[in-house]
């Protein structure tokens, strides 16, 4: 947990004065006071809505957890097999206090939900986070009307338009051949929950054997109990041959580099895939011969596309270029605030297995919207 870079990074009270509103902005998370329920809360409640289980989004504490059927597991795996959780499909719907809640594709992550919270005709979305791009796996995001929506903004300028996945995929089919041809073990960084998952039902496994690091296995192993379409990949034990990584793709999180665990693939080549690969100097201070510029969440185009699509006329920017975000939408003529949460945005981390955003000084180098 970074809990502590949590405590520096919220100052209250500028939250405060949105009390008013279905949903607020608390120290502990997004509140409906109305339903006497958190989405997303970073501080102990008694009852937490879940959109994904990335560490940002999903603590735990809290006595009762509500999220899609397709977080469970994954959830459990995380913070313990004892939560209290109930389960919920799309477009179901259930009422607390009056309040209708029910859970929409957020198209982030298997399972990833937006919140659509309804109280007497009044109705607020909190997105979590979310990508318009279709990526095979996930269940597509859906555009939800509302009076006002809870927007992240992670790559909220105008320099992130995502290629089509197609296009990575054949970049990524490239590369593993080529190390191919070299004997050199082709190794890809990612998320263990998420992006390992978008590419393993992407890649063409019959280039090669594909192999996961445990971190991943683990989860992939969730997902496939749960019904996902993934192949199987083999994991790295004590025993594997070190022949049978010449022609192999071998996935991994971040937190294998300068380990004796990554040593012994060698020779290898170090690609890695997040958003951040988009930006010249990112794949070189990760130390990545090559980037994958596969993000999870919206590219600019798509953050606008599903704002305007929610027809809201209030927008609520919860992380990333907040500041720029909101300032764009307030131009373009919304009713738009940045407000402070504990979310962070795609994380190039060391731990591989949530997420969090990282400083990228790239507010020099880009263009402002
Ligand atoms: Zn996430
Ligand atoms: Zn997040």
């Amino acid at each position: 947990m970074r809990g502590k870079h949590y405590d520096s990074l919220i100052t209250f009270p500028p939250n405060f004065v949105f009390m008013d509103q279905l949903l607020q902005f608390t120290d502990r998370g997004i509140y409906c006071e109305a339903g006497d329920f958190y989405i997303d809360p970073w501080k102990p409640v008694n009852r937490a809505v879940i959109t994904h289980a990335h560490s940002d989004h999903a603590y735990r504490g809290h006595n009762l957890y509500l999220a899609h059927r397709k977080s469970v597991p994954v959830l459990k795996y995380r913070l313990g097999s004892d939560i209290q959780v109930q389960s919920m499909d799309y477009m179901e719907s259930l009422s607390h206090n009056g309040v209708a809640i029910s859970l929409h594709p957020a198209g982030h992550i298997v399972g990833s939900s937006q919140v659509r919270v309804d109280y007497q005709g009044e109705v607020w979305v909190a997105s979590g986070d979310y990508k318009t791009q279709d990526d095979g796996l996930s269940t597509p995001y859906e555009p939800v009307k509302c009076n006002a929506f809870i927007s992240e903004s992670t790559f909220g300028l105008p320099i992130f338009q995502w290629r089509s996945q197609q296009s990575i995929f054949d970049q990524l089919h490239q590369w593993w051949r080529k190390n191919q041809d070299e004997g050199t073990a082709s190794v890809i960084l990612c998320y263990a929950l998420g992006k390992a998952q978008r590419i393993l039902s992407g890649i063409d496994t019959s280039i090669g054997p594909v192999f996961a690091h445990g971190a991943i296995a683990n989860i992939n192993d969730l997902m496939i109990s749960a019904g996902e379409p993934l192949p199987e990949v083999l994991r790295i034990t004590a025993d594997t041959k070190k022949e049978s990584f010449r022609k192999a793709l071998i996935l991994a999180t971040s937190s294998v580099l300068n380990t004796s665990w990554l040593r012994k693939l060698a020779p290898f080549s170090i690609g890695y895939a997040s958003g951040w690969m988009q930006i010249r100097g990112n794949k070189r201070r990760r130390a990545a011969d090559v980037g994958f510029a596969l993000s999870d969440h919206a590219d600019w185009n798509g953050l606008n596309t599903a704002i305007e699509a929610t027809g809201a006329t209030k927008v609520f920017v919860t992380h990333g270029y907040t500041y720029q975000f909101s300032k764009w939408l307030r131009e373009k003529g919304l009713d738009a605030h940045e407000v402070k949460t504990a979310y962070v945005g795609e994380q190039i981390d060391e731990s591989g297995e949530g997420e969090g955003f990282e400083n990228t000084n790239i507010l020099n180098e880009v263009p402002l919207p």
